[in-house]
């Protein structure tokens, strides 16, 4: 159940609203937003009588029973877009923003080339894995930590912030320094490392699972916010489904369903989507006229000798103009690229 607080009731009197539901045994989520403050009662509410809450409690504007799942991420808690900041770098309502860099960290050379590259063509933050999730356990995984410190140094380069895929809560420690970590589509599940990250507090890029249903992927990002984490990025990488000439299906309809049912920005991922170079363009497009808050699309220097994902990534130049082609879009959607 949530109460829709009226505009400009102090902090005090929402406190005491607040402390009377938990002492009658309920946790409570306070949400606040720039127009709005809403308060959400977790526990069973079934006895509780909206209509007298409302008519005893003069702060209160209107009360609505939540069904879903998910609350602290779900739209009804809070009515306002959240726009996710990432030192300076904004995800969310009037920027569409676009992350990009290698599927893997492979070198330091490699990296800061690269990102070097994708910020002077108007990316604003670098991906690379440096812990990957490999199908086979004969194909690179990654250089692990010293993937994270190479990442680094693209950082100190170009001041571009940067995130990476955390694969298990042993790893917190060495990603304390690390600006939004990934919890990747095969992790989305992982409630015990969903907690641990969330406890972290940092930005989070949460991916959804190949076969997870929009709402189970939204109950996901529960897990998160309700463990600490207050920013978190949804990102829709496509599906599994029947078809087979490309890697997943991307499901566009999700990004538009996300956006409606929750406050938290959404974004695309082509690369994974299609696993097919030649679609991650296009795909970027529609991504963008459905109204995604951004993008993460891999990228290499020599796509022909990537260590992972080569086939779905853009090289530097092919990089370079799909960002032209995505700002004359953007300034028509009225966001900044
Ligand atoms: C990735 O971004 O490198 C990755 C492994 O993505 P996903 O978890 O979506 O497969
Ligand atoms: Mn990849």
């Amino acid at each position: 159940m949530v109460f829709i607080i009226k505009p400009k009731v102090g902090e005090a009197q929402i406190g005491n609203f607040v402390k009377d539901w938990e002492n009658k045994g309920f946790s409570t989520i306070l949400s606040v937003g720039t127009e709005h403050t809403a308060v959400c009662l977790i526990g069973n509410t079934a006895a509780v009588d909206m209509d007298h809450v409302v008519e005893t409690n003069d702060i209160v504007e209107y009360a609505k029973r939540v069904t879903e799942q998910y609350k602290a991420v779900s739209r009804t808690v809070h009515l306002d877009n959240t726009i996710v900041d990432i030192g300076g770098v904004k995800i969310g309502e009037g920027f569409f923003t676009v992350i990009s860099g290698p599927c893997s960290v492979e070198s330091e050379e490699q990296i800061v080339q690269v990102a070097k590259a994708v910020k002077a063509s108007g990316a604003k933050l670098l991906r690379g894995g440096a812990f990957k999730p490999r199908t086979s356990p004969y194909s690179f995984q990654g250089l692990k930590e010293e993937g994270l410190r190479l990442l680094k140094i693209a950082r100190e380069e170009t001041g571009l912030p940067i995130v990476t895929e955390i694969m298990n809560q042993t790893q917190v420690p060495l990603f304390e320094d690390i600006d939004v970590l990934q919890i990747g589509a095969r992790n989305m599940q992982n409630f015990d490392l969903l907690r641990a990250v969330g406890e972290m507090g940092k930005p989070v890029l949460l991916k959804r699972g190949m076969a997870s249903t929009i709402e189970e992927f939204l109950t996901s990002a529960e897990y998160l916010m309700s463990s600490g984490c207050k920013s978190i990025v949804l990102c829709e990488r496509g599906i599994r489904t029947f078809e087979t000439m490309t890697r997943n299906t991307l499901d566009l309809s999700a990004v538009v369903l996300l956006k409606q049912k929750s406050h938290l920005p959404v974004i695309v991922d082509p690369s994974h989507a299609t696993g097919i170079r030649s679609l991650v363009s296009p795909l970027s497009k529609a991504a963008l006229a459905v109204g995604a808050d951004g993008l993460i699309i891999e990228s290499h220097n020599d796509p022909s000798k990537a260590l992972c994902d080569g086939g779905q990534s853009l090289d530097l130049l092919q990089f370079e103009v799909l960002m032209q082609e995505l700002k004359i879009r953007a300034a028509i959607e009225q966001k900044q690229l």
